[in-house]
């Protein structure tokens, strides 16, 4: 470093983000003020230490560990780009910090890179703001009976499903299901049971679609399932095995074993302007015909203190 040094050092430890200076091989070559509030580390702790050398530990929000795959500043002195990134520091009390790090290449006379310079700052509060807003988020697109998706989070999911038809042509289809003869549930085991039942159905579909998968109930005994990449023979696989699980699953309520079944109505996402009320006025039709056609829908009878065909 040259005589204009205290300059520059009292202008960076003037600021409140972090700024430290590595050479190629990662040695830490300066340590601000900032970066002495923020991680706890004096200058004098860490100067000549490398930043891998178990100190920072950078890890992703996943838990990898940038040090040794995937850091900004070994990137940056590669190829010489900047970078940013979101990422969690170890402080000196062992405390994980979310940061956000910005790193640039330090050039010599010659334009080779000599070193990299990163620059954080504390993201506790912007982290804390957009936990709060994605639990906020999460409050308005639940339906707080069964705790799966509501129609608004369905219709978000499906939104994005028709953008990614529209932009990739990524196939995606739906799923309308209604409960058979649910109001006879409610007039024989009561609403609270009726709720029940809605819960053990909610349920049984939540763990039987893959996690890209998306599950709502639409309303009342309604429910909407938008399966990716998937054609219409694949959705008739996929509704015939729910209906399975759905009618092997069941309630004890008082001396009955309370099961129901659903009818199911499938669609895919059609080229020409389809739009999310089209998709499912097109569901709940092929579910109604369905329903029509079936002969044994068993809800709300399907329990064994009735008789056989009641
Ligand atoms: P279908 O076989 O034709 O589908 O007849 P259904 O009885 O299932 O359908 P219908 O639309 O006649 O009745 C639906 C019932 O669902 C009526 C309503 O009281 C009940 N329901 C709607 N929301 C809830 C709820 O949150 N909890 C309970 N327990 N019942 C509900
Ligand atoms: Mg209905
Ligand atoms: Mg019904």
């Amino acid at each position: 470093m040259d005589d204009k040094e205290p300059e520059f050092k009292e202008i960076l430890d003037n600021i409140s983000d972090g700024v430290y200076f590595v050479d190629r091989d990662r040695h830490i070559t300066y340590w601000n003020k900032g970066a002495e509030q923020i991680t706890g580390y004096s200058a004098g702790q860490v100067i000549g230490l490398r930043c891998m050398d178990n100190l920072l530990n950078h890890v992703t929000e996943n838990g990898i560990q940038l040090c040794l795959n995937g850091c900004p500043l070994h990137a940056t002195i590669a190829d010489g780009k900047k970078r940013q990134a979101e990422v969690y520091l170890h402080d000196a009390d062992g405390q994980r910090i979310p940061v956000m790090v910005h790193t640039s290449p330090i050039r010599d006379e010659n334009n080779g890179v000599i070193g990299a310079v990163e620059t954080f700052s504390d993201n506790s509060l912007v982290h804390s703001f957009r936990h709060q807003v994605r639990r906020l988020e999460d409050a308005t697109l639940l339906d707080h009976l069964t705790g799966i998706g509501n129609r608004r989070f369905i219709e978000r999911r499906l939104e994005i499903a028709l953008l990614e038809f529209q932009q990739h042509h990524t196939p995606s289809g739906i799923l309308f299901m209604d409960i058979d003869r649910f109001k006879a549930i409610n007039d024989t085991y009561g609403h609270d049971n009726g709720d029940r039942v809605l819960r053990m159905v909610a349920n049984t579909l939540r763990h039987n679609l893959r996690v890209e998968d998306a599950i709502a109930r639409w309303g009342g005994e309604e429910f909407v399932a938008l399966l990716t990449g998937m054609d219409y023979n694949d959705l008739g696989r996929m509704a015939e095995k729910l209906n399975t699980l759905i009618a092997a699953s069941s309630l004890q309520i008082n001396d009955s074993t309370v099961s129901v079944t659903i009818s199911v109505g499938g669609t895919i996402i059609l080229p020409e302007d389809d739009s999310i009320q089209s998709i499912i006025k097109r569901a709940d039709q092929n579910m109604y015909k369905n329903k029509l056609a079936s002969p044994n829908r068993k809800s709300g009878i399907s329990n064994r203190t009735r008789k056989k065909g009641a």
